[in-house]
């Protein structure tokens, strides 16, 4: 491997590992570009290995202590220093993504803008300094029959954190996203595996994380960019023993990979894999009955936001058959007809979603109902397809739960209440659960609450579950398969709870615990005390 150090504006197809650039030697690989359906003639991406997974792993180990024990501020500041630099990249950083993904400029503005809201977001967090959970139980020293010694909980970064760029957000849930910002607020080290579907956008933000390092003069193993082939690298990665958590977002089939990978090693670590979700929308009597064209209107633009490939897409609507479902059903197959196709991410991707739609197609009892506008010449296009089944057939057919991804779904004509109860219940784990209901239908909708609760991490009413809000109380997370840990969320300010353990500190003298729960407050936090919240 060969090092320097540059200042490109462009990427060069190298990785960034601690303060160096590194041209990988384990082959080498083109950026595609989805809407030409050709590979991007520069640059050529040196492919890492080995060699790069071990000295990224050893700088992320070195990092981490020096790292951790920076003021909270400095980390916070060092957050805002990556958002001002991806901020920095300007126009270069969307034309690259638009090349690389298909997606439109104004999708990645905005996408852009949520990507260094999270990190401005953590950086708050990290200023506020709750996530540290400081906990005081003071000593009792007259206690009977025993006393008690003096107990103080706070929160400690995990160690090193691996994290896999998603496909689907090459800028909010790849290198400096969701994953990455929660890890580095929490204190930890990052070492990313870029997504192949965006090699140059990820380089590009690589690069300004690895100068916010420097603007900040933190330890250089703080962060490292590598690229090269899941299966070789991205394993070698999950296997390294520096490294101590891991935040995935793609398919059930990679993320259980990864899972398998982590508890094979002699120290296993947790994974937090994001992996497939069909997102069921309930359409209760009342709200049908009231405004079938209106919600039929309404999914149809959350099924086609993105050609359909966000985690939270629609992919099942159930709802009692009759003339409300069918007017419903007519809403949605207009808007849908007008729909025209759009480009996938990647070939992959566009064959994954033919190959999904045309297995649902196959499955007796299924009919087609709607169809986007068709892709024609685009290459890699995907058009939107809903199709209808009845419950009994559902509940027989196992494909039919399998999510496609892309703006495909399937209307459930159930015959009874009762049954779109045991369609609730047949469900796998769900990021979401949708209900639309009227103030006729609360009665019902409670009943399936605690069905759905056990079901979802998100249950939201009256709306469609595309577009997650990056916030406090945001839970994109739910039982397996939607992700592979479902205590916790990938999205929203309490992701960093995946990268912090508790440790206890019993009897320690003052002024050899954490500052968080030294007598005198000094980081001004709220704390539980003896059980009570006190102010600082
Ligand atoms: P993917 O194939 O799971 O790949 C995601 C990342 O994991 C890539 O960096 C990949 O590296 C790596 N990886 C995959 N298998 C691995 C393995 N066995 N060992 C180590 N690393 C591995 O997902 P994708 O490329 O984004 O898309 C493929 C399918 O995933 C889609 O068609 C869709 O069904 C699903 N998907 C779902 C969501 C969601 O939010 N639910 C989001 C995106 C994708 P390599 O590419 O180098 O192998």
């Amino acid at each position: 491997m060969q090092q320097h150090q540059s200042t490109h504006s462009q990427p060069t197809g190298e990785m960034v590992i601690g303060a160096a650039t590194v041209r990988g030697t384990e082959g080498s690989q083109r950026a595609f570009d989805p809407a030409r359906n050709s590979e991007i003639a520069e640059p050529v991406f040196g492919l890492g290995g080995a060699a790069e997974v071990e000295r990224a792993c050893a700088l992320a180990r070195e990092a981490f202590d020096p790292y951790r024990a920076l003021p909270l501020e400095r980390r916070a500041a060092f957050l805002e220093a990556i958002a001002d630099r991806i901020m920095g990249l300007g126009d270069t950083l969307i034309a690259r993504a638009q090349a690389e993904s298909g997606l439109p400029a104004a999708r990645l503005q905005g996408e852009r803008g949520r990507t260094v809201g999270q990190l401005r977001m953590f950086a708050q967090v990290v200023r506020d300094g709750h996530f540290l959970r400081a906990t005081i139980d003071p000593a009792q020293p007259g206690r009977q029959p025993l006393p008690r010694s003096d107990l103080r909980l706070a929160k400690i970064p995990l160690g090193p954190v691996a994290v896999f760029g998603a496909s689907n957000f090459p800028l909010a849930f790849s290198v400096a996203g969701g994953d990455t910002a929660a890890a580095l607020a929490a204190g930890a080290p990052v070492v990313v595996k870029a997504h192949g579907a965006h090699l140059g956008t990820s380089e590009l933000v690589g690069r300004a994380i690895q100068q916010a390092v420097a603007d900040c003069g933190l330890p250089e193993g703080v962060f490292s960019l590598l690229i090269g082939a899941g299966r070789q690298l991205g394993e070698a990665l999950v296997a390294h023993p520096a490294i101590k958590a891991v935040g995935f977002t793609g398919s059930r089939q990679g993320g259980l990979a990864l899972v398998r990978v982590a508890n094979a090693r002699p120290e296993p670590i947790p994974v937090y894999a994001e992996m497939s979700s069909i997102n069921p929308v309930f359409l209760f009597p009342a709200a049908l009955a009231a405004r079938a064209e209106a919600i039929g209107q309404g999914f149809a633009d959350s099924l086609t936001m993105g050609a359909g490939q966000f985690c939270t897409n629609p992919g099942l609507v159930i709802a009692i058959d009759g003339p409300d479902l069918q007017r419903f059903v007519r809403a949605a197959s207009a808007a849908l007809a007008a729909k025209p196709a759009q480009t996938m991410l990647t070939p992959g991707i566009h064959q994954a979603y033919a190959a999904g739609t045309a297995q649902v197609d196959g499955v007796a009892g299924v009919e087609k109902v709607a169809a986007g506008l068709a892709a024609g010449e685009m290459p890699n296009a995907a058009s939107a397809a809903l199709y209808a089944t009845d419950a009994q057939q559902l509940l027989s057919s196992p494909a039919l739960m399998e999510e496609m991804f892309g703006p495909a779904s399937i209307v459930v004509r159930c015959r009874s209440l009762d049954e779109m109860h045991a369609v609730a219940e047949h469900l796998e784990g769900q990021l979401t659960a949708t209900l639309q209901i009227d103030a006729g239908d609360h009665a019902e909708a409670a009943r399936l609450l605690p069905v759905l609760e056990r079901k979802a991490g998100r249950i939201l009413a009256n709306g469609y579950p595309t577009g997650v809000e990056v916030c406090q109380a945001m839970v994109h997370g739910g039982p397996f398969p939607s992700t592979s840990n479902a205590m916790f969320t990938s999205v929203g300010a309490t992701a960093i709870d995946r990268f912090l353990r508790p440790v206890c500190y019993q009897d320690l003298p003052d002024g050899l615990r954490p500052a968080a729960l030294q007598d005198g407050n000094p980081l001004a936090l709220w704390r539980l005390v003896d059980g009570a919240l006190v102010q600082p």
